[in-house]
């Protein structure tokens, strides 16, 4: 792929605000540059929100809430419209695979395979949404009293999120609101708004209501801080860090919004002795350095059964060394630059700070003779639970790997970080699996696979992962709120009679 395919796309890429139903440039006329990761040089303009902007399209998104118009048509036609937008991020699954790689960096054979396929699921399942959100019959112990529950959408939702998935992270926010009748304002990360822009498109041309959703590009610390405190955003979902998150939940005090952190991770993945190696090494290797590891469920602590941790270590160091790191466009490509110089300096720094506290660099953590934001993926060993690198969220191509002797040290030792987001057991005793899947305080483990992902599958997080569930039925429940209706059914003359025992 060269610069003559790239062109032509950039250039139909929207890049003014899709602001309440219209593309629109920026009230403050401002506009950010964005970088292409893999040369380190300007991408394209886009226009950059205001405070102001997003007040208008909390305002719009009310009023189209009040005014039913995405709602109040039969469940039937939000789903044909969902349904349609699945079937238009595939039709032009090349260019938004493209875009993404663009923007963000990663692999565009993975965008395609990964990004895009996701986001279409993520409208295909939350299609099948609006026809089944019921009510229940609530059994009340009141005399001649009849209850029931509706369950409608909480209202306007905002939802800010980063740019390591920016096509999946706005595809499985959007769906789920969506299908639930909800109103969306949606911030996608400064450096990487592209693809939400294309969605946005989409959107527009599969038929939803004018003021339904607003996309809006905007910095995290005016646009986005705007829309966590706006009094009249009734849901806040935030995809991102904790220093982030921790000023989110105090903005949400103004009106007590509701909240869904979908926040980082430290993934563990235990390699027991009796588990498929090549496979498991495999996967560590994918898991660890997919997305260059700027992934919440990356694999970063790989504990492996000392009995086979001389062999593991050194045929990962084998793998690992085999990746080819190099632009997203190229087809043989298996790492993609970090996102920004700026990560790449913080990420570097972890690195040193890890050597410090007395880590092994096993290899990798150097940057290749090229322009972009690369680094070669690094892997530790010898570092300590109590370590720094063994603790933070690197969100880099970084991961230590270490012996455990027996079952019970592997579970505290996963279990001994702030975040609780993913994990992965590696081992051919299935009942082993379970009794560790139990132990585990995280919100998803996988077993003799890593990274799995479906839009009909819960995701979310415990302890500093975050709090709520942003995938699958149980983003549903959290995109709706049940109504009980209560009914004095002796109200009327005829009804009092009949519970009086008189017949009419
Ligand atoms: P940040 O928290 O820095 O940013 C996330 C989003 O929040 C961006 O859109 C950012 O805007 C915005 N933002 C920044 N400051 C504020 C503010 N004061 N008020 C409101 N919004 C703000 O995280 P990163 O972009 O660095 O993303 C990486 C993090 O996301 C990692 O910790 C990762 O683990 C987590 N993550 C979690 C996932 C999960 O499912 N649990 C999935 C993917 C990532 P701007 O871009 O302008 O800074």
């Amino acid at each position: 792929m060269d610069r003559n395919d790239i062109e032509p796309v950039l250039a139909q890429c929207p890049t003014d605000l899709f602001l309440a139903g219209r593309w629109r440039e920026s009230s403050s006329g401002s506009v950010l540059t964005t970088t292409d990761p893999a040369r380190d040089e300007p991408l394209t303009d886009v226009a950059l929100a205001s405070e102001q902007d997003v007040d208008v399209a909390v305002a719009a998104a009310r009023t189209t809430f009040a005014e039913g118009d995405w709602r109040g048509p039969p469940p039937a036609q939000r789903a044909r419209v969902l349904w349609r937008v699945g079937e238009l991020i595939e039709r032009d699954a090349e260019k938004l695979a493209l875009l993404e790689t663009l923007d963000n960096g990663k692999p565009v054979s993975k965008a395609l395979a990964i990004d895009v396929v996701q986001a279409a699921q993520h409208f295909f399942y939350h299609a099948g949404w609006p026809t089944k959100l019921e009510g229940e019959t609530v059994p009340v112990s009141w005399p001649h009293h009849f209850a029931y529950t509706i369950r409608e959408p909480v209202g306007v939702v905002g939802q800010i999120i980063p740019w390591n998935y920016p096509l999946i992270m706005a595809a499985r926010n959007l769906a789920p609101a969506l299908a639930c009748g909800n109103c969306v304002v949606l911030k996608p990360s400064e450096q990487t708004p592209l693809t939400a822009l294309w969605l946005a498109r989409l959107m527009e041309e599969a038929g939803l209501p004018e003021g339904t959703v607003s996309v809006l590009p905007g910095l995290g610390e005016t646009a986005g801080a705007r829309l966590a405190a706006h009094p009249d955003v009734d849901r806040l979902v935030f995809t991102g860090g904790t220093a982030t998150a921790r000023s989110i939940v105090a903005s949400s005090a103004v009106n007590f919004k509701r909240l869904t952190l979908e926040l980082g991770g430290k993934a563990p993945f235990i390699v027991f002795a009796d588990a498929d190696i090549e496979a498991a090494i495999r996967a560590a290797v994918d898991g660890a350095f997919g997305n260059q590891g700027q992934n919440c469920a990356a694999v970063t602590r790989i504990f492996v059964e000392r009995s086979v941790y001389d062999y593991v270590l050194e045929g990962f160091a084998a793998a690992v060394g085999e990746l080819k790191l190099g632009s997203g466009l190229d087809p043989d490509t298996d790492l993609g630059p970090l996102i920004s110089s700026g990560h790449r300096e913080r990420v570097e720094r972890y690195l040193g700070v890890a050597r410090e506290e007395g880590a092994k660099l096993v290899s990798g953590g150097t940057r290749p003779d090229r322009p972009g934001f690369f680094l070669t993926p690094a892997v530790l060993t010898d570092a300590s639970d109590a370590a720094i690198i063994s603790r933070v969220e690197v969100f880099g191509p970084v991961v230590t790997v270490s012996p455990f002797q027996r079952t019970t040290e592997a579970v505290s030792r996963a279990n001994d970080s702030p975040y609780g987001l993913a994990a992965s057991v590696w081992t051919q005793d299935l009942s082993l699996a379970h009794a560790v899947a139990s132990q585990l305080r995280v919100g998803c483990v996988w077993t003799n696979c890593h990274g799995r992902f479906d839009a009909a599958a819960p995701w979310g997080g415990v302890k500093e992962s975050g709090y709520g569930t942003g995938i699958g039925r149980h983003a549903i429940e959290e995109y709706t709120a049940p109504k009980a209706v209560w009914i004095d059914t002796r109200v009327g003359a005829r009804a009092a009679a009949l519970s009086g025992g008189a017949r009419t």
